[in-house]
C-alpha cells in the first residue's frame, strides 16, 4: 500500500530525513518510534503533503501512485489521512459540517453521491458515541475550546467517519489520561481491517499495549535504524533509545 524509498527531506535547508525506507502493506499497523527530533512528524507530514518540506531524493508510492506528484487534496481523496499531534482549531466551522463536507468529498472521489442526511446523522452519532463524545461536540466549532483529549478523540472521530485507506496518527496518545487513551485506542482498533493500513507515530510503548502493532520501527537521525515486532517496543521501553543509536552508528 505504501512504499517509501530512500527518502531525503530538508526543512529550511536542514536535512531531516536522510534515506528512509518503509513498506507498509494493507491490513498492517506499523508503529514509528524514536527520540525527539528524529523526524517522525516530518515523515507523516511529507506523506500527507504538508507545506514546507522539500523532498530532495527518493520516492513515495501509495497504491502504486506517485504521492509526490499529488496535491494535498488529491492525497486526501485517495484515502491518505493524517491525524495531528496538535489538532488545529477552526473557529466558525461547525464540527458536523466539516465531517459532512469531508465525507462527501471522499465519496465524490469514489464516484459516489452525497450521503443522505438521515444516514449521515446516524453515522456520526454512532461514531461519536464510540469515541465517548457528547453529541453537543458536533455542533461546536472544530476543536475550538476542546481540551487536549477531546481534540484527539475528535481526530479519531474524523477517521471513523472518513474511513481512510492509510490512517497516520502522530502522537495521538500525547497528553491523554489513561481512560481517554483507551477510548482513542479502541477507536483506532476499530479502524483496523484487511484493506486499511495504520501508521502510528508514538513516543511511548504504553499506547502499544492497547494497539498491537504488526511492525515497530525506530527512527533515528532521519533513517529507520531498527525494525522488529511488538517486542521491540517493550525492549525500547526498558532500554531506551541509546543502544539503537549506538548500534546504528557502528
Ligand atoms: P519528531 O517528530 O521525531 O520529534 P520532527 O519531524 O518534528 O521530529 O522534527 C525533526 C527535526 O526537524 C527537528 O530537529 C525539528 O526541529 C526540525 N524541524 C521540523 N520542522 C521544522 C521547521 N518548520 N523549521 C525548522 N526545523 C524544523
Ligand atoms: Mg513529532
Amino acid at each position: 500500500m505504501l512504499e517509501v524509498k530512500n527518502l531525503h527531506v530538508t526543512v529550511e535547508g536542514k536535512a531531516i530525513l536522510k534515506g528512509l525506507d518503509l513498506t507498509v502493506n494493507a491490513g498492517e499497523v506499523h508503529a514509528i518510534m524514536g527520540p525527539n527530533g528524529a523526524g517522525k512528524s516530518t515523515l507523516s507530514a511529507v506523506i500527507a503533503g504538508k507545506d514546507g518540506y522539500e523532498v530532495t531524493q527518493g520516492s513515495i508510492l501509495f497504491e502504486g501512485r506517485d504521492v509526490l506528484e499529488m496535491e494535498i487534496e488529491e492525497r486526501a481523496r485517495a484515502g491518505l489521512l493524517l491525524g495531528f499531534q496538535y489538532p488545529i482549531e477552526i473557529p466558525g466551522v461547525k464540527n458536523i459540517y466539516l465531517l459532512k463536507a469531508a465525507l462527501n468529498a471522499a465519496r465524490a472521489a469514489r464516484g459516489e453521491g452525497e450521503i443522505p442526511a438521515p444516514e449521515f446523522m446516524k453515522l456520526v452519532r454512532e461514531k461519536s458515541a464510540e469515541m465517548k463524545m457528547d453529541p453537543s461536540f458536533l455542533q461546536r466549532a472544530v476543536n475550538e475550546g476542546f481540551s487536549g483529549g477531546e481534540k484527539k478523540r475528535n481526530e479519531i472521530l474524523q477517521m471513523l467517519v472518513l474511513q481512510p485507506k492509510l490512517a497516520m496518527l502522530d502522537e495521538i496518545d500525547s497528553g491523554l489520561d489513561i481512560d481517554a487513551m483507551k477510548v482513542v485506542a479502541q477507536g483506532v482498533n476499530s479502524l483496523r481491517n484487511a484493506d486499511r493500513a495504520i501508521l502510528l507515530v508514538t513516543h511511548y510503548q504504553r499506547l502499544l499495549n492497547h494497539i498491537e502493532p504488526d511492525r515497530v520501527h525506530v527512527l533515528v537521525d532521519g533513517r529507520i535504524a531498527k525494525s522488529g515486532d511488538k517486542s521491540l517496543a517493550l525492549e525500547l521501553e526498558s532500554r531506551g533509545y541509546d543502544w539503537v543509536v549506538e548500534e546504528s552508528a557502528a
